[in-house]
């Protein structure tokens, strides 16, 4: 492809990514194909002569558009929201266009540059104490790939730190802390690792946030048995349920120890650039007790995937951990320790120029347009609240959080009535209904167990959805809740406990 026809092939793909936009409404929210459709329809080897432009853009719709869940459609409730925004999206492509690995500043000093100021734009937008801002030269922030990626580096640096302290502590003495609600991250940090990992109990009553006298007790549990705990994982708002962990609680506990505090906020953390709901989302302590701090752009924030912001209050345990530096890699600045060389914060060396797409966002939605999206999506998701509160067949398994409320069915049952259900009953019933949503291609809610009860989440943040596509979903939730009922009835009454 030369330029000109990179011209009118980028002309076209720019059309139909904006007929998919117009079309996003009448897809099917979840695709409908079935494992292995693609290896069906492709050849088994890449064709040996090059092939025309068009045939090869035309498949991209034919084949490929069908086997796509459509994260950005309005009735998408699953999972957690993916942001897409024409602005990231443009980022992506004047990325791609330079295609460049960024890894030391003279690679490409913009590179390096921009990412350190929109880390400080974004620390100022959530409200981060100067220690984490890049121009303190103390503390720093750096775009990582994933938020489990944010965890690794975290995890490798508290490492570094507390093994520094305690020399001569055995590898297979160290434990990581999590809870049970902790992303699989922190696990799949201990695998990648070799370490231990401790899941720490959280309690209903507590909202499933961990308290300090939990931690205190493990503390005190594994240090006399040997062990060294050197790093926990604090979440505010989980996967699961968006529970909030107790950082005061964990920062009075830890206060003093060497005992590294990573705050993962993949998903909850952007709620901080609202000052309403700093205080829930604990920005005091995360200010006061983290070490490091991961929130993630490509969910709820606006900028097209991948995106994970992470901040460490001590850059130098970052670099100390992670920096290697061959002779070809020197580099007089470098060398100063005048620039920031990237490649020492995170596992690869080369790394996509992100900060673009985040510096087109900030800078197109203002950091008042930031906020008012995610003030969009809360207010949407109390509206579901205030609908799931009106109705006698359905409560709450956890406290709504932020633009997340998790549910399930709940029968009310008339006095005298013959059935008692069980958990496993109730369990069954709201499988279900929810595999019954499955059924329908016009939303997508996606499951969770919390505590050993099954329950149906519903996460707001697509950037298109509205008040009616709520209303449409609640519709809908309604249906399909009346006829799993319908059936989950005349079963429990045909087998009497
Ligand atoms: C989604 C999520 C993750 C994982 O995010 P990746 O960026 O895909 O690694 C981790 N923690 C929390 C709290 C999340 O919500």
């Amino acid at each position: 492809m030369d330029i000109e026809q990179f011209r009118k092939a980028g002309y076209q793909a720019i059309d139909r990514i904006c007929d998919y936009f117009y079309s996003l409404e009448k897809r099917p929210v979840a695709s409908q194909v079935q494992p292995g459709y693609l290896r069906e329809a492709l050849p088994d080897s890449a064709p040996e002569q090059g092939e025309e432009w068009d045939t090869i853009a035309d498949d991209y719709q034919k084949l490929i558009l069908p086997g796509i869940t459509h994260w950005q459609h309005p009735s998408f409730f699953a999972y957690f929201p993916t942001a897409s925004t024409f602005e990231g999206l443009l980022g992506d492509l004047y990325a791609s266009s330079t295609s460049n690995p960024g890894f030391n500043w003279n690679s490409s000093p913009a590179c390096t540059e921009l990412e350190a100021v929109v880390m400080d734009w974004s620390a100022k937008l959530f409200g981060l104490g100067d220690h984490f801002l890049n121009s303190s030269e103390i503390g720093g922030g750096v775009i990582q790939t994933t938020a489990s990626d944010s965890a690794l580096v975290a995890i490798v640096a508290a490492r570094s730190a507390y093994t520094k302290k305690h020399p001569g502590v055995k590898h297979e003495d160290l434990i990581i802390y999590t809870t049970t609600q902790t992303h699989s991250l922190g696990t799949k940090a201990a695998l990648v690792l070799g370490l231990q990992c401790r899941a720490l109990q959280v309690k209903a009553e507590d909202e499933f946030g961990l308290r300090g006298d939990t931690l205190k007790q493990a503390i005190e549990e594994d240090t006399k048995q040997g062990k060294h705990p050197f790093v926990i994982i604090a979440t505010i708002g989980t996967t699961s349920s968006g529970a909030i962990d107790r950082l005061n609680e964990i920062g009075e506990v830890v206060k003093g120890s060497s005992l590294w505090v990573h705050v993962d906020a993949a998903w909850a953390g952007v709620t901080l650039s609202c000052p309403e709901f700093r205080d829930i989302a604990q920005l005091d302590y995360i200010n006061k007790y983290g070490d490091s701090l991961c929130v993630n752009f490509h969910k709820w924030g606006l900028v097209n995937f991948d995106a994970s912001a992470f901040w460490v209050r001590d850059r130098k345990l970052l670099t100390d951990a992670l920096d290697i530096t061959p002779e070809y890699l020197r580099t007089k600045h470098g060398d100063a320790g005048t620039v920031i060389d990237y490649r020492n914060w995170h596992l690869a060396l080369g790394r996509r120029f992100r900060s673009l797409k985040i510096w087109f966002v900030l800078r197109s939605f203002g950091q008042e347009g930031f906020r008012n999206y995610i003030r969009k999506s809360v207010a949407l998701n109390n509206y579901f609240v205030s609908l799931v509160k009106q109705s006698p067949s359905f409560s709450f398994v956890t406290k709504p959080s932020f633009a997340l409320t998790v549910f399930r069915l709940t029968p009310q049952l008339h006095e005298g009535s013959k059935i008692s259900p069980t958990q496993e009953s109730l369990n069954d019933l709201n499988r279900e209904f929810h595999n019954r949503t499955l059924t329908r291609p016009e939303i997508l809610l996606t499951q969770t167990v919390i505590d050993g009860v099954f329950c149906i989440r519903f996460a707001v943040g697509a950037e298109r959805t509205t008040k009616e596509h709520i209303d449409k979903a609640w519709a809908l939730i309604q249906e399909e809740a009346e006829v799993a009922l319908g059936i989950w009835a005349k079963k429990a009454v045909s087998v009497p406990n």
